[in-house]
Protein backbone atom coordinates (compact mmCIF):
# COMPACT_ATOMS: atom_id res chain seq x y z
CA UNK A 1 0.00 0.00 0.00
CA UNK A 2 1.43 3.47 -1.04
CA UNK A 3 1.73 6.40 1.07
CA UNK A 4 -0.64 8.20 -1.30
CA UNK A 5 -3.19 5.83 -1.65
CA UNK A 6 -2.96 5.89 2.43
CA UNK A 7 -3.74 9.64 2.50
CA UNK A 8 -6.61 8.76 0.10
CA UNK A 9 -8.05 6.58 3.39
CA UNK A 10 -7.53 9.27 5.67
CA UNK A 11 -9.11 11.56 3.93
CA UNK A 12 -12.62 8.60 2.71
CA UNK A 13 -12.29 8.07 6.28
CA UNK A 14 -12.67 11.24 7.61
CA UNK A 15 -15.67 12.01 5.55
CA UNK A 16 -17.40 9.09 6.72
CA UNK A 17 -16.67 9.72 10.51
CA UNK A 18 -18.54 13.64 10.02
CA UNK A 19 -21.33 11.76 7.81
CA UNK A 20 -22.44 10.38 10.39
CA UNK A 21 -22.10 13.20 12.97
CA UNK A 22 -18.97 11.27 14.64
CA UNK A 23 -17.08 14.77 14.75
CA UNK A 24 -18.02 18.24 14.68
CA UNK A 25 -16.10 20.94 13.23
CA UNK A 26 -12.46 20.30 13.94
CA UNK A 27 -12.44 17.95 16.34
CA UNK A 28 -11.21 14.13 15.87
CA UNK A 29 -8.07 12.48 14.35
CA UNK A 30 -6.68 10.13 12.37
CA UNK A 31 -3.26 8.54 12.23
CA UNK A 32 -1.39 5.55 10.02
CA UNK A 33 2.17 3.83 10.15
CA UNK A 34 3.60 3.80 6.97
CA UNK A 35 7.20 2.56 7.82
CA UNK A 36 9.33 1.61 10.69
CA UNK A 37 9.54 5.18 12.45
CA UNK A 38 6.90 7.23 10.58
CA UNK A 39 3.29 8.25 10.75
CA UNK A 40 0.61 10.26 8.54
CA UNK A 41 -1.37 12.00 10.90
CA UNK A 42 -4.30 14.52 9.66
CA UNK A 43 -3.55 18.22 10.67
CA UNK A 44 -4.32 20.15 13.81
CA UNK A 45 -7.42 22.54 12.83
CA UNK A 46 -9.38 21.01 10.04
CA UNK A 47 -12.47 19.16 9.71
CA UNK A 48 -12.46 15.85 9.08
CA UNK A 49 -15.22 15.85 6.56
CA UNK A 50 -13.32 18.31 4.36
CA UNK A 51 -9.76 17.13 4.17
CA UNK A 52 -7.64 16.58 0.74
CA UNK A 53 -4.68 14.53 0.87
CA UNK A 54 -1.90 16.92 0.41
CA UNK A 55 -3.18 18.27 4.04
CA UNK A 56 -1.39 15.23 5.74
CA UNK A 57 1.69 15.79 7.67
CA UNK A 58 4.46 13.09 7.86
CA UNK A 59 5.76 12.80 11.57
CA UNK A 60 8.66 10.29 13.50
CA UNK A 61 7.30 7.99 16.10
CA UNK A 62 8.69 11.57 18.73
CA UNK A 63 5.84 13.54 17.27
CA UNK A 64 8.64 15.43 14.72
CA UNK A 65 7.11 16.86 12.01
CA UNK A 66 9.49 15.43 8.65
CA UNK A 67 7.07 16.33 6.14
CA UNK A 68 3.91 18.85 5.13
CA UNK A 69 2.87 22.63 5.11
CA UNK A 70 0.34 22.07 8.46
CA UNK A 71 1.32 20.87 12.28
CA UNK A 72 0.19 17.73 12.96
CA UNK A 73 -3.35 17.43 15.31
CA UNK A 74 -3.49 18.39 18.73
CA UNK A 75 -3.92 14.89 19.85
CA UNK A 76 -0.76 13.55 18.58
CA UNK A 77 0.41 12.43 21.89
CA UNK A 78 -2.27 9.90 22.30
CA UNK A 79 -1.44 8.44 19.09
CA UNK A 80 2.26 8.15 19.53
CA UNK A 81 1.40 6.70 23.00
CA UNK A 82 -0.94 3.71 21.11
CA UNK A 83 1.96 3.23 18.41
CA UNK A 84 4.96 2.71 21.68
CA UNK A 85 2.73 0.36 23.30
CA UNK A 86 1.35 -1.48 20.58
CA UNK A 87 3.95 -2.59 17.72
CA UNK A 88 0.91 -4.38 15.80
CA UNK A 89 -0.96 -1.42 15.50
CA UNK A 90 -1.27 0.12 12.18
CA UNK A 91 -3.84 3.00 12.68
CA UNK A 92 -5.50 4.94 15.16
CA UNK A 93 -8.57 6.63 15.08
CA UNK A 94 -10.19 8.72 17.47
CA UNK A 95 -13.93 10.78 17.17
CA UNK A 96 -16.41 12.20 19.48
CA UNK A 97 -19.52 9.83 18.21
CA UNK A 98 -22.47 11.24 20.27
CA UNK A 99 -24.15 8.21 21.83
CA UNK A 100 -20.91 6.71 22.97
CA UNK A 101 -19.25 10.23 24.05
CA UNK A 102 -22.92 10.07 26.24
CA UNK A 103 -21.72 7.44 27.95
CA UNK A 104 -18.43 8.69 28.19
CA UNK A 105 -19.54 11.49 30.06
CA UNK A 106 -22.10 9.96 32.13
CA UNK A 107 -19.26 7.64 33.69
CA UNK A 108 -20.39 4.02 32.20
CA UNK A 109 -18.23 1.98 30.60
CA UNK A 110 -19.34 -0.50 27.57
CA UNK A 111 -18.12 -3.72 29.35
CA UNK A 112 -22.12 -5.82 30.09
CA UNK A 113 -22.00 -8.58 27.50
CA UNK A 114 -24.96 -8.10 25.75
CA UNK A 115 -24.10 -8.75 21.97
CA UNK A 116 -22.23 -11.49 20.46
CA UNK A 117 -20.16 -9.79 18.11
CA UNK A 118 -18.97 -6.97 20.36
CA UNK A 119 -17.60 -9.83 22.94
CA UNK A 120 -15.67 -11.22 19.74
CA UNK A 121 -14.52 -8.93 18.23
CA UNK A 122 -13.75 -5.82 21.01
CA UNK A 123 -14.48 -7.69 24.26
CA UNK A 124 -15.48 -4.96 26.51
CA UNK A 125 -14.99 -1.25 26.12
CA UNK A 126 -13.68 0.21 29.24
CA UNK A 127 -13.37 3.99 29.96
CA UNK A 128 -10.03 6.00 30.76
CA UNK A 129 -10.25 8.14 33.49
CA UNK A 130 -10.27 11.91 32.41
CA UNK A 131 -7.44 13.84 31.23
CA UNK A 132 -7.33 17.15 29.70
CA UNK A 133 -7.27 16.61 25.92
CA UNK A 134 -4.15 17.61 24.28
CA UNK A 135 -2.14 17.49 27.01
CA UNK A 136 0.67 14.49 28.13
CA UNK A 137 -2.65 13.30 30.77
CA UNK A 138 -4.61 11.92 27.89
CA UNK A 139 -1.72 9.78 27.27
CA UNK A 140 -1.03 8.70 30.86
CA UNK A 141 -5.33 7.69 30.36
CA UNK A 142 -4.75 5.79 27.73
CA UNK A 143 -1.79 3.73 28.63
CA UNK A 144 -3.78 1.41 31.37
CA UNK A 145 -6.19 0.08 28.66
CA UNK A 146 -4.31 0.13 25.60
CA UNK A 147 -2.28 -3.11 26.11
CA UNK A 148 -5.57 -4.86 26.39
CA UNK A 149 -8.04 -3.03 24.28
CA UNK A 150 -8.18 -1.77 20.78
CA UNK A 151 -11.02 0.50 21.48
CA UNK A 152 -11.90 2.37 24.74
CA UNK A 153 -13.91 5.42 25.73
CA UNK A 154 -12.51 8.62 27.33
CA UNK A 155 -14.37 9.78 30.26
CA UNK A 156 -15.99 13.37 29.00
CA UNK A 157 -14.33 13.10 26.18
CA UNK A 158 -14.50 10.84 23.23
CA UNK A 159 -13.98 7.30 21.33
CA UNK A 160 -10.18 5.53 20.98
CA UNK A 161 -9.77 2.70 18.40
CA UNK A 162 -7.20 0.97 16.86
CA UNK A 163 -6.48 -1.29 13.97
CA UNK A 164 -4.00 -3.25 12.33
CA UNK A 165 -5.28 -1.30 9.22
CA UNK A 166 -6.38 1.71 8.84
CA UNK A 167 -10.36 0.65 8.26
CA UNK A 168 -9.95 -1.95 10.38
CA UNK A 169 -9.65 0.95 13.39
CA UNK A 170 -12.06 3.08 11.56
CA UNK A 171 -14.83 0.51 11.79
CA UNK A 172 -14.37 -0.84 15.35
CA UNK A 173 -15.39 3.17 16.43
CA UNK A 174 -18.12 2.25 13.72
CA UNK A 175 -19.03 -1.05 15.88
CA UNK A 176 -18.50 1.26 19.19
CA UNK A 177 -20.96 4.00 18.53
CA UNK A 178 -23.56 0.88 17.76
CA UNK A 179 -23.31 -0.62 20.44
CA UNK A 180 -24.00 2.17 22.42
CA UNK A 181 -26.70 2.97 20.37
CA UNK A 182 -28.49 -0.18 21.25
CA UNK A 183 -27.07 -0.18 25.12
CA UNK A 184 -29.00 3.50 25.63
CA UNK A 185 -32.18 2.05 24.09
CA UNK A 186 -32.08 -1.19 25.82
CA UNK A 187 -31.43 0.54 29.05
CA UNK A 188 -34.68 2.80 27.96
CA UNK A 189 -36.76 -0.06 27.75
CA UNK A 190 -36.10 -1.51 30.81
CA UNK A 191 -32.34 -2.60 31.00
CA UNK A 192 -30.51 -5.32 29.17
CA UNK A 193 -30.63 -8.97 29.08
CA UNK A 194 -27.36 -9.99 29.46
CA UNK A 195 -25.15 -13.16 28.38
CA UNK A 196 -24.72 -15.84 30.85
CA UNK A 197 -20.77 -16.20 31.87
CA UNK A 198 -20.76 -19.80 30.27
CA UNK A 199 -21.56 -18.55 26.65
CA UNK A 200 -19.08 -15.57 26.96
CA UNK A 201 -16.48 -18.31 27.58
CA UNK A 202 -17.92 -20.33 24.30
CA UNK A 203 -18.25 -17.27 22.73
CA UNK A 204 -14.46 -16.43 23.10
CA UNK A 205 -13.30 -19.91 21.83
CA UNK A 206 -14.96 -18.48 18.64
CA UNK A 207 -11.95 -16.07 18.45
CA UNK A 208 -9.94 -18.68 17.65
CA UNK A 209 -12.47 -20.39 15.07
CA UNK A 210 -13.24 -17.39 13.38
CA UNK A 211 -9.49 -16.01 13.24
CA UNK A 212 -10.50 -12.90 15.32
CA UNK A 213 -7.30 -11.27 16.22
CA UNK A 214 -7.66 -10.05 19.85
CA UNK A 215 -5.20 -8.22 22.19
CA UNK A 216 -6.06 -10.26 25.15
CA UNK A 217 -8.64 -12.52 26.28
CA UNK A 218 -12.15 -11.94 28.36
CA UNK A 219 -12.03 -12.10 31.68
CA UNK A 220 -14.49 -12.25 33.83
CA UNK A 221 -14.77 -9.87 36.63
CA UNK A 222 -14.65 -12.22 40.23
CA UNK A 223 -15.61 -9.50 42.42
CA UNK A 224 -19.24 -8.90 40.94
CA UNK A 225 -20.90 -12.11 40.20
CA UNK A 226 -24.23 -11.22 38.46
CA UNK A 227 -23.35 -7.78 38.75
CA UNK A 228 -23.49 -5.44 36.09
CA UNK A 229 -23.90 -1.85 37.77
CA UNK A 230 -20.09 -1.07 38.62
CA UNK A 231 -17.93 1.89 37.12
CA UNK A 232 -15.14 0.69 36.22
CA UNK A 233 -12.74 3.82 35.74
CA UNK A 234 -9.23 3.92 35.75
CA UNK A 235 -7.82 5.25 38.50
CA UNK A 236 -3.57 6.63 39.04
CA UNK A 237 -1.70 4.21 40.32
CA UNK A 238 -3.80 1.22 39.26
CA UNK A 239 -2.06 -1.43 37.60
CA UNK A 240 -2.82 -2.15 33.71
CA UNK A 241 -5.21 -4.36 32.82
CA UNK A 242 -4.28 -7.18 30.97
CA UNK A 243 -7.19 -8.85 29.79
CA UNK A 244 -10.81 -7.89 28.67
CA UNK A 245 -13.20 -7.49 31.82
CA UNK A 246 -17.09 -8.19 31.25
CA UNK A 247 -20.07 -7.90 33.19
CA UNK A 248 -21.76 -10.98 33.11
CA UNK A 249 -24.19 -12.96 35.25
CA UNK A 250 -23.09 -17.03 36.71
CA UNK A 251 -25.03 -19.78 35.23
CA UNK A 252 -26.36 -20.27 31.65
CA UNK A 253 -29.08 -18.81 30.63
CA UNK A 254 -29.97 -14.42 30.35
CA UNK A 255 -30.99 -12.98 33.48
CA UNK A 256 -32.16 -9.61 34.59
CA UNK A 257 -30.13 -8.51 37.60
CA UNK A 258 -31.50 -6.93 40.24
CA UNK A 259 -28.90 -3.78 40.59
CA UNK A 260 -30.33 -2.56 37.38
CA UNK A 261 -33.20 -1.89 39.31
CA UNK A 262 -31.18 -0.34 41.73
CA UNK A 263 -29.13 1.70 39.13
CA UNK A 264 -32.42 2.71 37.85
CA UNK A 265 -33.82 4.20 40.82
CA UNK A 266 -31.14 5.94 42.08
CA UNK A 267 -30.64 7.66 38.60
CA UNK A 268 -34.61 8.47 39.03
CA UNK A 269 -34.02 9.91 42.78
CA UNK A 270 -31.32 12.18 41.42
CA UNK A 271 -28.28 10.21 42.88
CA UNK A 272 -26.13 9.38 39.71
CA UNK A 273 -23.23 7.24 41.38
CA UNK A 274 -24.11 3.83 40.37
CA UNK A 275 -23.07 1.87 43.54
CA UNK A 276 -24.70 -1.02 44.14
CA UNK A 277 -24.83 -1.55 47.76
CA UNK A 278 -26.00 -4.06 50.71
CA UNK A 279 -27.73 -0.21 51.89
CA UNK A 280 -29.40 0.76 48.99
CA UNK A 281 -32.90 1.43 49.01
CA UNK A 282 -35.01 0.20 46.73
CA UNK A 283 -38.65 0.71 45.95
CA UNK A 284 -40.85 -1.26 43.48
CA UNK A 285 -44.11 -0.65 41.80
CA UNK A 286 -46.07 -4.12 42.03
CA UNK A 287 -45.56 -4.46 38.42
CA UNK A 288 -41.81 -4.15 38.63
CA UNK A 289 -42.08 -6.35 41.73
CA UNK A 290 -43.88 -8.89 39.77
CA UNK A 291 -41.59 -8.76 37.09
CA UNK A 292 -38.28 -9.03 39.03
CA UNK A 293 -39.47 -13.05 40.74
CA UNK A 294 -40.99 -13.70 37.19
CA UNK A 295 -37.63 -13.10 35.96
CA UNK A 296 -36.11 -14.57 38.98
CA UNK A 297 -38.17 -18.37 38.38
CA UNK A 298 -37.69 -18.14 34.85
CA UNK A 299 -33.55 -18.21 35.66
CA UNK A 300 -33.91 -20.88 38.07
CA UNK A 301 -35.35 -23.31 35.70
ZN1 LIG B 1 -11.05 14.60 21.10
Amino acid sequence: MTIESLRADIVEVGRRMYARGYTASNDGNISVRVGEDRLLMTPKSVCKGFMTPDMMCVTDLAGKKIQGDRDPSSEMLMHLEVYRQRPDVKAVVHAHPPTATGFAVAGIPLDRAVLAEVLTTLGSIPLAEYATPSTAELPDAVRKYIKAHDGMLLANHGALTVGGDLFSAYYKMETIEHFAKISLVARMLGGENLISRDEVMRLQELRGTYGIKAPAPICLDPEAPGQSAQVVVAGAGQDDATCQTVQAPAGTGSMRLVPDLIDAHRRASGDGRRVAGDEAEIRLTYRELSALIEDAIKSLR
